[in-house]
C-alpha cells in the first residue's frame, strides 16, 4: 500500500498569494511518486476571499481539504488543527505564502524513508525581511536556547516533515499555549535537519505584526522554561548577601565612628532585611508556581522509543 503524507497550510488573508501556493504544492505533490498526498488548509478566520477560493480547489481536486476557523485563533492552533485532521504517515508543515520552497518536501520524504522522523528545515539566509525582524529572531532562537531545557535548534520555523507517532505524541499534549517547534524538539526521537534559504513572501505581507510576534515569543519561552520564575530567588540571595554586607558596615559605623545619624542604622538594617526577605520569599513561591505550571501542562513523564525483551513492545507513553 502507498504511504499516505499530509500536507499541512495555515492561511490568514493569503487572498494574494493562495492561488500560486495551491498549484505549486499541486505540482510538487504530483512529482513524487509513490506517494499519496492530502492537502488540508486551515483557513484561520479570513477576512479576505481566501475561504471562498479554497472552498474551490477542495471541489476540484480531491486532495485538497479545507478547515476553516470561525474567527481568528492565530498560526499555532491553526496549525494543530491541521495536525490533528492529518491522516497521513506522515505530516509536512508549510507556510502558505512560499517563504519555504514546496520541493523540498520531496528531500524531507527521502530523510523520512531513511528512519529520520522529523525533517526540519533551518534557514541558512532569509530574503526579504526587515533589519528588525532577522536581529529579533536570531536573538530569540539563541535566548529561547539557553533557557530551555531541551534544546530547540536555532533558526528553525514549523517548515518540517513529522512520522506519524511524533504526530501522534504532539496530539496528545492538551497544552493550549502551543509552540510547535519546541513541543517536537521535547519529543524526541530521531531527528535532523536540510538547510535552505528562505525566500521573501511570494505575495502580500507578513500575518505576524509586532503584537503576535510578542504573544508568539513569550510563548516559547514561557512554555519551555520557567527560569523567569527563578529569578527571584536568585536575586534574593545575591541581594540579601549584599545587605548583609552593607548590614556589618551600618553597625561598624554606628559602634566604631562618630560620624553616624541617630535613627540611620536602625532604619537601613530593617529596610535591608526585609527586601532580602521579600525577594526569597516571592522567589520559593516561584519555585512551587513552576512546579503547579509543569503539572497542568500535563506533559507525559517520557516517551518510550523501544521497549525490547517485553510481550508487548509497542511504542508506549505514560501520563504523568
Ligand atoms: N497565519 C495564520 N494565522 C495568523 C497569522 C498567520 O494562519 O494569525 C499563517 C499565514 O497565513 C502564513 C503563516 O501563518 O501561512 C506564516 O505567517 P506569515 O508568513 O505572515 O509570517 P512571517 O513569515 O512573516 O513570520
Ligand atoms: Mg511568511
Amino acid at each position: 500500500m502507498q504511504k499516505t503524507v499530509s500536507v499541512v497550510i495555515p492561511c490568514y488573508n493569503e487572498s494574494e498569494v493562495i492561488d500560486y501556493t495551491v498549484e505549486e504544492l499541486l505540482n510538487v505533490t504530483n512529482s513524487i511518486e509513490g506517494y499519496q498526498f492530502e492537502l488540508i488548509f486551515v483557513n484561520d478566520g479570513s477576512a479576505d476571499d481566501t475561504e471562498a477560493k479554497l472552498l474551490n480547489y477542495s471541489k476540484q481536486h480531491e486532495i485538497v481539504r479545507l478547515i476553516s476557523f470561525s474567527r481568528n485563533f492565530g498560526h499555532q492552533p491553526a496549525v494543530s488543527a491541521g495536525i490533528e485532521a492529518a491522516t497521513g504517515d506522515a505530516v509536512v508543515l508549510i507556510d502558505a505564502d512560499l517563504q519555504d520552497p514546496p520541493h523540498l518536501i520531496k528531500d524531507m520524504i527521502e530523510l523520512w524513508e531513511k528512519g529520520y522522523d522529523v525533517v526540519y528545515g533551518t534557514r541558512e539566509n532569509r530574503e526579504g525581511e526587515s533589519r528588525f525582524k532577522l536581529a529579533s529572531a536570531k536573538w530569540f532562537y539563541r535566548i529561547l536556547n539557553y533557557l530551555s531545557e531541551v534544546s530547540i535548534p536555532l533558526d528553525t520555523g514549523d517548515f518540517r516533515l513529522m512520522d506519524r507517532q511524533v504526530v501522534n505524541q504532539l496530539n496528545a499534549m492538551p497544552e493550549k499555549n502551543r509552540f510547535i517547534r519546541g513541543m517536537v524538539s521535547w519529543i524526541g526521537f530521531n531527528q535532523t535537519s536540510i538547510r535552505y534559504q528562505r525566500n521573501a513572501r511570494f505575495a502580500g505581507e507578513t500575518k505576524y505584526p509586532l503584537r503576535k510576534m510578542l504573544k508568539f515569543g513569550l510563548d516559547g519561552i514561557l512554555s519551555f522554561s520557567v527560569k523567569p520564575l527563578k529569578l527571584s530567588i536568585i536575586m534574593g540571595f545575591i541581594s540579601s548577601g549584599i545587605a548583609l554586607l552593607m548590614l556589618l558596615y551600618t553597625v561598624y559605623v554606628r559602634l566604631a565612628t562618630d560620624h553616624w545619624q541617630s535613627g540611620w542604622a536602625s532604619m537601613l538594617v530593617a529596610m535591608l532585611f526585609i527586601g532580602g526577605v521579600q525577594l526569597i520569599s516571592i522567589g520559593i513561591l516561584g519555585e512551587y508556581i513552576a512546579r503547579i505550571y509543569n503539572e497542568s501542562k500535563n506533559r507525559p513523564l517520557y516517551i518510550v522509543k523501544k521497549n525490547l525483551g517485553q510481550k508487548n513492545d509497542d511504542e508506549t507513553s505514560r501520563s504523568s
